[in-house]
Order: structure tokens, then sequence, then C-alpha cells
């Protein structure tokens, strides 16, 4: 009998405790102090563990509504987390004033909650380490932007809204996180509670969606408005919000401009889901779940079971990335469908597509890539310069063109109830330069000419007055310090603790 209530023996099984305090010691070190932002751990029951360099808090969660609260434990030296601020380094001038800042001067938004969710997943690793802001990660290519970190900037994705039932608020000194988005969406098409499960995984009787950790932004919605027809939401991944609030500021992005000035923007931003990276922050806005609830939990990961690799953020694998995605979740795509009667969606150029009736890479899984101009210097709205010295820009202009292509198409055939639209350039030119760089300021000006595009499309149509749109980064760009090198393994490998690191999940099994 006993044998049948045994838990599974598991290919990776979870490392001994005095093997990961060995692994903290060392990540903890002076030596890696320049690259280890801080390291988290769960210590099973509700109870978590995040140190840095130079403090360590242990904190519990306990059951609050259908969400959780969160308690200190204990605190040895400084609590690295202390600090949640979500509005720190805002604006362009104070982003220029703090290029990777120091974990003394930075803030961790919703950081209790964003590291302990990692652990409600069966594949989470034994220690996640997340680093410096300042770290010139070669392992990822040495970019000069990076994104990862559960820190204020890279944190930081862009949110606004305007159009037909939106209120025009302007620029609100405030925040939202990621997974609000889809209830907010929800909420203003005019849905109706359904039921579902909350964050803490209980019921949740106001849910919008099947699996609902996000809230509704209520102020966004404007009461005496009827829902609009049509909801247009355009992802620009990987844009930073401060160089793009600059940008409309100096007329060099008039269609976020026009949107700002019409709709409401959050200066704070919309906070990221951890890891703050691209695959899981695109479910997360989609599905209105965490990352460990959805599914998608990192870029790549291992499977506990069987040992194996998921890779979801790669070309072979981004389109079948969704096989991942949990049947406990609902996407945007699937609520709508279920909400308004007689909805059509697309998803344009997005991997997250589960449930649209027109998806880009449905059509790649049965074979059929849309058509793609082959010459980037042929592609309207792509700088030249870059174009012609980065094959990144040319590449991802061609994409995105692409797509723009797909919106006119979708919408001449009568506009869907829910477009969803995805923008690569800008996060390829950010990595390249920085978020500040001039090839990320063109990147933004191009894509803010091809949001120009979709916007003289819903125009066209008629449809201006009946239509929403939402403009959101799924993770913000931060600047690295070139100087900053190195990598955690060596030490580890000396140490001879065994290490297994998918980009900063570390399963310290052999
Ligand atoms: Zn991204």
């Amino acid at each position: 009998m006993e044998e049948r209530t045994a838990a599974p023996a598991l290919a990776l099984p979870h490392a001994p405790d005095d093997r990961r305090e060995r692994a903290l010691d060392i990540l903890c070190s002076d030596e890696l102090e320049p690259i280890v932002e801080l390291v988290a751990w769960s210590m099973g029951q509700d109870r978590f563990g995040v140190r840095a360099h130079d403090g360590c808090v242990i904190y519990g969660r306990v059951r609050d509504g259908h969400g959780w609260s969160y308690s200190i434990e204990s605190v040895d030296g400084r609590n690295p987390l202390a600090d949640q601020a979500t509005g720190r380094f805002t604006g362009i001038d104070q982003l220029r004033a703090s290029p990777y800042p120091d974990r003394r001067a930075n803030s961790y938004p919703h950081a209790y909650d964003e590291l302990a969710q990692i652990f409600d997943h069966r594949d989470a690793p034994d220690v996640y380490a997340v680093h410096t802001a300042a770290h010139n990660w070669e392992e990822r290519g040495g970019n000069r932007g990076e994104h990862g970190s559960v820190d204020s900037v890279q944190s930081r994705a862009v949110f606004l809204a305007a159009g037909s039932g939106i209120r025009s608020l302007g620029e609100q000194d405030r925040s939202c996180r990621i997974i609000d988005i889809a209830p907010t969406v929800l909420a203003l098409l005019g849905a109706r509670p359904s039921g579902g499960v909350g964050p803490n995984g209980g019921p949740r009787a106001d849910a919008l969606l099947a699996r609902q950790d996000g809230e509704i932004i209520p102020e966004l919605i404007d009461p005496a408005a009827s829902p609009p027809a049509h909801v247009v939401c355009v992802l620009i991944d990987g844009c930073n919000l401060d160089v793009a609030r600059d940008l409309a500021a100096r007329g060099e992005a008039p269609s976020l401009a026009r949107l700002i000035a019409t709709g409401s923007l959050f200066t704070h931003g919309a906070i990221a889901s951890s890891p703050t990276v691209t695959l899981p922050n695109h479910t997360s806005a989609i599905t209105g779940s965490q990352p460990a609830h959805h599914g998608i939990l990192h870029n790549a990961w291992r499977d506990r079971a069987t040992g194996a690799r998921i890779v979801t953020e790669s070309p072979a694998t981004w389109a079948f990335a969704m096989n991942n995605l949990s049947s406990d979740v609902e996407t945007l795509f699937a609520a709508v469908a279920r909400s308004v009667p007689g909805a059509r969606s697309a998803a344009i150029n997005e991997p997250c597509d589960t449930g649209a009736d027109f998806s880009t890479f449905a059509h790649v899984r049965a074979g059929a890539m849309p058509a793609i101009d082959s010459a980037g210097s042929g592609v309207p709205h792509a700088n030249a310069e870059h174009t012609a010295a980065d094959e990144g820009y040319s590449w991802c202009s061609m994409i995105d063109h692409a797509a723009v292509n797909q919106f006119v198409q979708q919408w001449s055939d009568g506009p869907p109830t829910f477009t969803w639209i995805n923008f690569t350039l800008v996060d390829t030119a950010g990595h390249k330069g920085g978020p500040d760089s001039p090839i990320a300021r063109a990147a933004i000006h191009d894509t803010d000419a091809r949001l120009g595009e979709l916007l003289a499309t819903i125009d066209d149509s008629g449809k201006s007055g009946s239509t929403a749109i939402f403009v959101l980064s799924d993770h913000g760009m931060e600047d690295t310090d070139p100087a900053v090198k190195g990598d955690w393994q060596a030490a580890l490998d000396a140490a001879g603790i065994p290490v297994t690191d998918e980009q900063g999940f570390l399963y310290l099994t052999a």
C-alpha cells in the first residue's frame, strides 16, 4: 500500500538544505557581490528567504481573502526587500542620473509577492539568483541593455489606455501590475464575474477569468460610457517607459503622444511579473495570472519530474510555447469569446495566442509563414542607418511591418472585437544599445510610426469612436555596465556544488 501513496521519484530532486546554504554563501560572497543583486528560495510551508551581500530576510505569507498577506519573520543585517517603492527612478532625468543603481539605492516593487509566486510551480529552482542592474551578462550576449531583475527599472513596463470607455486622466503618478491588464480589458468590455481562482489558489467570486491574480483598475473605466465594441492591445516588447515618455514629449513619438493626451498613462508603469522576461509576461498580461500559475515559468527551466529542459524562448520553440500553458488559466481570447456574444479575436505576432480566432503563430505551427518583406531597406518606417548596420534591427523591422499588414488585413475583414498585436523591434534595439541609446530611441520612433498606421486603420474604418486602445510593454530595459562581467558558475563549480543554471534559476542537483 505504501508504494501507491509514495511521491514519484524526481529526476531532478530538491537540493538538501546544507547544499543550498553553501550555495547561498558563495552567491552572497564579496567575490560575487558585483553581479548578484539578491537570491531567493523557498523554505516550504509558505516561508521564503531572500538574501543579498549585506543582509537577509525570512518572510511568510498567510491567506487573506483570495490573496496573501506577507509578514517578516526575521531580518539579519539589511532587509534586501525593505524598499518596494513603485516610483523609483521615474522620468528621463532620474533614469539618466542613476544608471545601474546599487542595491541600497534600488527598490523592488511587489517583491514579496513576485518572488514567492515563483515557488508555487513544481519546477521552481532551488535558488533564484537575480543579477545586479550593472551586470553585463556575457551568457546572454553581453548586452548593453538588460531585464529580468525584480528591480524598479527592469520591472517597469509601459502602460497607457485611451479611447472608447476609457477616462482621460492624463499622466497619473501611480502604477498597476501586468496581471491587472486582462481583468481590466474584460471589465471594460462589460464582462460579468464568472467566478474563478484567485492568487492564493482558493475560490474568487469576483473573477472575470478562470484564474485571476490581478485586479480590475476601476479608475480607468468611464462609468457613464457604454462598453467599446473593439479593444486593441499593442505590446511594445522591452520598451522603457521613461524613454518612450521623453520621445513623446519631444514630438518624436506622435502616436504615443496622441494617446497620452486623450487617455491615461501611469508614470510608474505596469509592474512586470518575475522573472521580468518576455514570454512569462506576455502570458501574464493575457491571462491575468502569475508565471508560476499560468505555467510559462521562464525563458527556460527544468522539468523536475523528467529532468528535461523546457525552452520557450528560442526561434524553434517560440511558436509552440503555449504547449506549457496551464489548463487552469484562461486567455483574454478565450474569456472575450465567452463573455461577449459573437466576439472575434486576433493574435498578431503573439506567441500567447491560445483561443484566438486568428493567430500568426497558428499559421507558423501549420507550416505556413505569413508573408514577410525580404528587404529590410524596403520596409516602411525602418531607420536606414540601423537597418543597414544591424541584422536584428533589420529582421525585427520586417517582422513588425508584417504585423502591421496583418492588422490592416484583419480590420479590413471587419474589425475584431479584440485584437492583440506584438512589436519586437524595441526590445532587440534596447538590448543592443541600452534603453536610452540612439538605436533604442530610433526603434521607439519607428514603432510609434507603426502604431500610427494602426491608429489610421482604426480611424479609416470609422470605428475610432467605439474602439479602446491599450499600449503596454512586457518588462522594462535597463543599462548594464560593460565593466561588470563575470558569472557564478565557476565559483559554484570550484566549491563542488552541482548546478544547472537556467538564466538565474539554479537547480543544485547533478
Ligand atoms: Zn520582452
